[in-house]
């Protein structure tokens, strides 16, 4: 054949594939099919941050096809590139969280991000179980689910991203993030620097997605998402209850409003360097904090002393009391919710607002209330603190109950009765219970054990780490390679 007449019959193709409907009709909106596909499969296959839902599940099932293929040894050097860069950008992502958000402080922000870093377990968590005996060898492996799809909090943006993208990927997931829309830019940059991260280890540049612009829609459209068979849902209430309506696996870290029981046998000066250093962590904005305190009517008066003289609390009592109330709730048919306006805001700033004055730079607003004060019956996540005093330990525990409405989330205890100590852990029945030292101990932050930041509680599995976003395959071998 000479190329004369190769170039006809090329000429002759192109003119009847011109001619066909299915093009005709494409090309009028101004794609052909061929070029439509490859805007979405081909053209942005290595895009994370996506135009709509359905482009960032696509290029995160693509990335985890890929990570499929690739072996342990590869993953294990994926998750420790997440860890280095989220160690080099600590700083800088709490910083932004902070300036976005306007919650806690950068400071304790960077603790939290060094935290996700550092003790986010990796592939040493997903061990696998043998079973031998006469009928052979049974093994249990934890497999992948394939594309998470995980909304995450203002209160703890980065961080959140931190520890779910490790223990996600470490699983052998990809994710499809929902950040928080008042901390997209935050938790967006957290995921450019974790993809970034895996891309320079060799790995696949899409494991952690999401859409430009998060909003309650997009979060609604990943959780329904039918190649999204399992969902991470870290926040409030209503995130949970609206996650819940979907026929699939739910995770769910939801809200909490942790007590804290104080009682005579305890180290006063202790205790209350304990819970100011927990309840002024980050401005209080994290779920297992300390939000009110039951102590015994005996020693109720050293531990506000010691709060107050050593610890860096300010006292407000009487009408200020109600001025605050005024300021950092809102009501509506007798149910108190926080005022977004105060949430994770400076102790100062409060008080400045309330119009109380005060010296010094105090990092916590305490007040003696009585037990069924909002204060103690709202998940404020801010810095002012309610004392309520008790006569015992069944008052304190009957109370605490109350106050942590069901949310089975955290409490804490100060205490040197061995006694109390069970008794308290038994009958509060709380996902993290911690004795003697700040709720965060129970993150792994000065206490022993791993970290998470999405501690799942209406679901049960306590706090999450790549086995959880696992599932279990068994497979069975007759007869053979038992070694014994
Ligand atoms: P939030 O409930 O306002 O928002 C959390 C996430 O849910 C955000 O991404 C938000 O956009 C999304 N969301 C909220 N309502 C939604 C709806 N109807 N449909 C779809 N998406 C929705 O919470 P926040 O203020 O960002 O975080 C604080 C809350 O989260 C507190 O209640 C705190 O206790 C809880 N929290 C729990 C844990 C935990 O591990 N258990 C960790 C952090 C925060």
């Amino acid at each position: 054949m000479t190329k004369h007449e190769i170039k006809a019959i090329i000429d002759q193709t192109i003119k009847e594939f011109n001619k066909s409907p299915s093009f005709e009709s494409s090309s009028a909106k101004g794609k052909s099919p061929a070029h439509a596909c490859s805007t979405i499969h081909i053209g942005s296959a290595n895009k994370w941050l996506c135009s709509d839902v359905e482009e960032a599940v696509h290029n995160a099932q693509r990335a985890q096809q890929v990570l499929l293929k690739s072996n342990l040894e590869d993953r294990a050097r994926f998750i420790s590139a997440m860890r280095d860069a989220s160690r080099l950008h600590a700083k800088s992502l709490a910083e932004l969280a902070h300036t976005e958000t306007g919650y806690g402080s950068t400071a304790h922000k960077v603790l939290k991000n060094l935290l996700a870093a550092d003790k986010t377990p990796g592939l040493e968590d997903l061990g696998t179980s043998a079973t031998s005996g006469d009928d052979g060898l049974t093994l249990v492996e934890m497999a992948p689910w394939g594309v998470i799809g995980s909304i995450t909090p203002s209160t703890n943006p980065t961080s959140t991203i931190i520890n779910n993208a490790i223990s996600m990927i470490t699983a052998g997931n990809a994710v499809v993030f929902n950040p928080h829309p008042g901390a997209k830019r935050a938790s967006q940059e957290a995921m450019r620097i974790l993809n970034e991260a895996i891309k320079s280890a060799g790995g696949p540049e899409t494991l952690l997605t999401t859409v430009n612009e998060p909003t309650l829609q997009t979060g609604n459209d990943i959780m329904k998402h039918p190649e999204i068979k399992l969902l991470s849902i870290t926040g409030g209430e209503a995130v949970v209850a609206q996650a819940m309506k979907y026929p699939k696996r739910v995770i769910a870290a939801g809200p909490g409003n942790p007590p804290v029981i104080v009682d005579d046998s305890a180290n006063i000066a202790y205790a209350a360097k304990c819970i100011v250093d927990g309840a002024s962590f980050d401005n209080n904005v994290l779920c297992v904090a300390e939000k009110e305190v039951f102590s015994f009517s005996n020693i109720t008066d050293e531990l506000i002393k010691e709060m107050t003289e050593n610890q860096g609390a300010w006292l407000i009592s009487g009408s200020d009391i109600d001025k605050v109330a005024r300021t950092v709730l809102t009501e509506k048919e007798g149910v108190y919710a926080p005022n977004r306006n105060f949430v994770g805001r400076d102790a100062s700033f409060i008080l400045k607002a309330c119009g109380i004055s005060f010296y010094s730079k105090p990092r916590l607003i305490i007040a003696e209330v009585p037990k069924d004060h909002p204060f103690v019956m709202t998940e404020m996540l801010l810095p002012v603190l309610p004392i309520v005093r008790v006569k015992d330990i069944d008052e304190a525990v009957e109370n605490a109950i109350i106050a942590e409405k069901g949310n089975q989330h955290s409490a804490m205890i100060h205490s040197q009765l061995i006694g109390n100590l069970t008794y308290v852990a038994t009958a509060l029945d709380t996902t993290i219970f911690v004795k003697n030292a700040p709720s965060y101990s129970g993150l792994g932050f000065g206490g022993m054990g791993f970290t998470s930041l999405t501690i799942s509680t209406p679901t049960g599995e306590g706090l999450t780490s790549a086995r959880t976003f696992t599932r279990a395959r068994r497979c069975v071998l007759k007869g053979d390679l038992r070694v014994v």
